[in-house]
């Protein structure tokens, strides 16, 4: 899931300066599950814009702020509120704010700062894992990506800072490296060690973005 977090207060403050009533809209999924655009954190912000002498004309929580269609219908039922609104702000991540600014007339403000596509290793505490590169080796690594876990991004094992399968930039990271060689000895298999691998071609990530499921094609 995306990875995001309120943005400082003070940016906040600066961003909202200009508008005395504000709609709210957060996000049921990611943002709900880091805990930075959920219900709760929705009804915190109103009371933190109220002290700020800001009047809240309504708020949603929907249920994926990133897809734009049901970001529309939802607003809708909202419209008299977001009419009501100088401006809408949004606790979701910048692709659900993308949705928002891309459906409403209203000027929109982001509440959060996005970090990363993260996997939860439990609650609150998340990890990235994939940088999306759009060429994967994983079947090659055994399932640990040195593009995203390896400090340096490195693709032909370990650099010379390694210290006892520690990572020299961050002592308290295991080396991707020492990782993926102990889960490919245990499979018993060479996986990426077997070739010497290119330069990454970052021509293959898509940026920005388009994918098209077509009927009966996968
Ligand atoms: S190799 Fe690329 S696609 Fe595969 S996990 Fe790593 S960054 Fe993600
Ligand atoms: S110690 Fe390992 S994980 Fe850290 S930068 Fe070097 S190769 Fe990458």
């Amino acid at each position: 899931m995306i990875i995001s977090e309120l943005k400082p207060l003070e940016e906040l403050q600066q961003a909202l300066s200009e508008f005395d009533k504000l709609f709210l809209v957060g996000c049921a999924a990611c943002a709900t599950a880091c805990k930075a655009g959920g219900e709760e954190e929705i009804f915190k912000f109103q009371e933190w814009l109220v002290a700020q002498e800001k009047e809240v004309t309504g708020s949603v929580v929907i249920d994926e702020a990133c897809h734009i269609m049901r970001a529309a219908r939802d607003l809708r039922h909202h419209k008299n509120a977001v009419r009501d609104a100088d401006a809408v702000v949004v606790l979701a991540c910048g692709s659900g704010i993308q949705s928002i600014s891309s459906t409403v007339e209203k000027r929109v403000v982001g509440g959060l700062n996005s970090m990363f596509l993260g996997n939860v290793r439990r609650f609150g505490h998340y990890e990235e894992m994939c940088s999306l590169c759009g060429d994967c080796i994983l079947n090659e690594t055994a399932g640990i990506c040195p593009v995203t876990t390896c400090a340096k991004g490195l693709l032909n094992g370990p650099c010379g800072g390694m210290e006892d399968g520690h990572c020299e930039i961050d002592a308290e990271l295991e080396c991707a490296w020492c990782l993926i060689y102990e889960r490919l000895q245990s499979q018993d298999r060479q996986g990426v060690f077997a070739r010497r691998v290119p330069p990454k071609n970052w021509s293959h990530r898509r940026k920005p973005g388009r994918y098209r499921l077509k009927d009966g094609e996968r």
